[in-house]
């Protein structure tokens, strides 16, 4: 059998968690990151409780609780006004926190990771063009350099250069912007806040630390035509009475577009995509993260299964047919409900059902949260 080796594309947690997973299986990897350092990205920063759980399997887990704080539970706020509250240990004493993850530091983490476990990783270099090869494919850098490999992994986000170039990307119509804001605030409990408008838009608030919330909101791109992204965050703040002392401590701004990413598959010949570059929803259950690591867990088993074959093409099959039963069934849920937000009725009269019972409101934030499986979530909703 040959060297296994990957080139992979991308220092998220898509890239870097791969990449530790393959480098622990023996594996030579190169890990190139576009950034010269991990950066706040446009995120609301909250790390679901099954997210938490990839951790521990990445052997992080404990490293990662000792530094970023704890978010117990959501609530959410139906377009009339109504709350549902939940909280995680209601429903899983194994998954009961997730955290609050400065993505910056968190992907900082998982590279420092990667580097001790022997990844190659280079910052600073960014993918140009690919060219496929026999059994693999050319990579050329905006630097002038070029490599060859036999596995060539993009996870290189919602605007996947791989996905594109290897003609794996899905063109859609995006109308949506997400705005995202850092601000100082003392107040506030360790749970995420997500605020429902009439209109089917969004915001997201989750607090990092003792003196930071994290705000991100999801909004119409007619609204910024004639506004700059600041004006149509204090407009959004200013709906809602929680945010009204907040807007004089907002930091610097930064907008997103589009938020949605969509590819005709997750495979082509040597390459696999994952994290967002393998498609992306909506930032609304706030998972991201989490099927990011998801993801390269499925493809490194995969990869692991089918190493003594030396078979790349059975591996890559069996990670996608992997990722469908694993994801596809929130992926069909998480659908529902953004059809969901865009019926504010129904939104409200769901609210109102769920916060009639503590236990319902457990287990839909569960459910969120992924604390337990789908049916189990389902059935504690009766
Ligand atoms: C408004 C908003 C709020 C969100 N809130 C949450 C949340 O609260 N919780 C959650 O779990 N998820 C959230 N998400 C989603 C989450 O941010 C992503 O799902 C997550 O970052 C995916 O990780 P990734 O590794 O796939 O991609 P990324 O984190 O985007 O990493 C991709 C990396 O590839 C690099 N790259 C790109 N192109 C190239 C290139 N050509 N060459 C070299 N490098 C390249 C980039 O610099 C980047 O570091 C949110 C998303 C949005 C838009």
């Amino acid at each position: 059998m040959r060297d296994q080796e990957a080139i992979i594309i991308g220092g998220g947690p898509a890239g870097s968690s791969l990449a530790i997973r393959l480098a622990q299986m023996g594996w030579t990897v190169k890990l190139i990151e576009r950034n010269i350092k991990p950066i706040r990205k446009v995120c609301g920063e909250y790390l679901c409780p099954a997210g938490v759980k990839e951790l521990d399997l990445l052997g992080i887990g404990h490293q990662a609780r000792t530094q970023f704080n704890g978010v117990e539970g959501l609530s959410i706020k139906a377009p009339n006004g109504t709350w549902v509250c939940g909280r995680f240990d209601a429903t899983s004493k194994i998954m009961s926190s997730g955290l609050a993850v400065p993505r910056d530091r968190l992907d900082a983490l998982l590279l420092h990771e990667a580097e001790k476990h022997g990844v190659q990783v280079e910052l600073g270099r960014e993918l140009k063009t690919l060219q496929p090869i026999k059994e693999g494919w050319r990579v050329t850098f905006f630097d002038g350099s070029s490599a060859t490999t036999s596995l060539l992994v993009g996870a290189d986000g919602r605007r996947s250069k791989v996905a594109q170039l290897a003609g794996l990307s899905d063109p859609h119509k995006e109308e949506k912007v997400a705005i995202h804001a850092l601000i100082k605030s003392s107040g506030s409990s360790a749970e995420g806040k997500m605020i429902l408008n009439k209109d089917g838009t969004y915001l997201g608030v989750n607090k990092i630390n003792e003196h930071e919330l994290n705000l991100s909101a999801v909004l119409p791109r007619q609204r910024f035509f004639n506004q700059a992204p600041k004006d149509v965050l204090i407009h959004c703040m200013k709906e809602h009475s929680e945010f009204s002392n907040l807007i004089d401590a907002i930091g610097k701004v930064h907008s997103t577009y589009p938020i949605t990413h969509r590819v005709k598959s997750c495979i082509s010949s040597h390459l696999a995509l994952v994290g967002d570059a393998a498609g992306f929803l909506d930032p609304l259950t706030g998972e991201g993260i989490t099927s990011a690591l998801t993801m390269s867990r499925l493809l490194a088993h995969s990869l692991a299964s089918h190493e003594t074959q030396n078979n790349h093409h059975a591996a890559l099959m069996s990670y996608a047919r992997a990722k469908r039963r694993s994801l596809g069934p929130k992926t069909l849920l998480n659908n529902g409900f953004q059809w969901l937000i865009r019926h504010p009725k129904l939104c409200n009269l769901l609210g109102k059902y769920l916060a009639h019972s503590s236990s319902r409101a457990h287990a839909f934030i569960g459910m969120i949260g992924n604390t337990q499986s789908l049916t189990s979530s389902l059935l504690s909703l009766r």
